[in-house]
């Protein structure tokens, strides 16, 4: 049976996203960014909260951990790297390890870069990708603990996935990620085409995920960086990609 997901808002403008098992009636928080959120959408359906999946160590992605434990007796499973920062870890995992949800499987890719450890979650059989604030749609998280050139190896990583795989990231910064990717590639039609989408979809009050890694490759600039017309277009023509990326990305820090 397919997986059923159910999204919604955390703190500010987080998001909280639940993957749910209907064979098993095992369900997994996609990080834990505060709890009454998440407790409110597990009683909105009924479903019993088996697995915290969490990408990365930030405050705003871990803070409901405990309280979800204590209640639930959750497993919480986190990326190797960073447990050790990670309250109440049951197993940590790595690179290609399987992650299981009942009966769904999931798979970690380590997309390091925002943080020297995070990792996201992939769900071939549903099409799905969970990854935190690694990729944004049309942005990509700050580069904090790595460097440019891991962050943008582990937007590749992430890119490389079929253009149909639906994607949900950490935080709603669609419409300022338009904003900014409008001065980068003015006239690329994908973009001109997701903002008019994101607009609509923010009028109604809607989220603007999930994406498709299809639609992010088209108009994204964070996912462009090896467009030899976009280099060109910052003055860095036949510059490696992660340079590109990473002029891109300091742009985005000033904008
Ligand atoms: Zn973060």
């Amino acid at each position: 049976m397919p997986a059923q997901t159910r999204l919604f808002l955390c703190l500010k403008d987080n998001f909280g996203v639940l993957l749910h098992d209907p064979e098993s009636g095992a369900t997994a928080a996609i990080d834990a960014p505060e709890a009454a959120p998440i407790e409110a959408a597990l009683k909105a359906t009924g479903w019993r909260l088996s697995d915290i999946l969490v990408t990365h160590h930030h405050a705003d992605h871990t803070g409901g951990i405990a309280e979800l434990k204590q209640r639930h007796r959750c497993r919480v499973v986190a990326p190797h790297g960073e447990a050790a920062r990670i309250p109440l870890v049951d197993a940590t995992v790595r690179e290609n390890d399987e992650v299981q949800v009942g009966s769904l499987r999931g798979r970690v890719l380590e997309t390091p870069g925002h943080t020297a450890g995070h990792i996201s979650y992939v769900f071939p059989a549903d099409k799905l990708a969970f990854v935190g604030d690694t990729l944004f749609s049309i942005g990509c998280g700050r580069v904090i603990e790595g460097n440019a050139e891991m962050m943008w190896n582990s937007l590749l990583k992430l890119r490389a996935l079929p253009d149909d795989t639906q994607f949900y990231c950490g935080h709603e910064y669609t419409d300022a990620n338009i904003r900014f990717a409008k001065t980068i590639e003015p006239n690329n039609k994908a973009l001109a085409a997701r903002a008019q989408e994101v607009a609509k979809l923010l009028a109604d009050g809607k989220p603007t995920i999930p994406a498709t890694i299809g639609e992010e490759k088209a108009a994204n600039p964070f996912l462009r960086a090896d467009d030899s017309e976009l280099a060109k277009s910052l003055g860095l023509g036949g510059a490696p990609a992660w340079k590109v990326f990473a002029e891109i990305r300091e742009r985005k820090n000033r904008f």
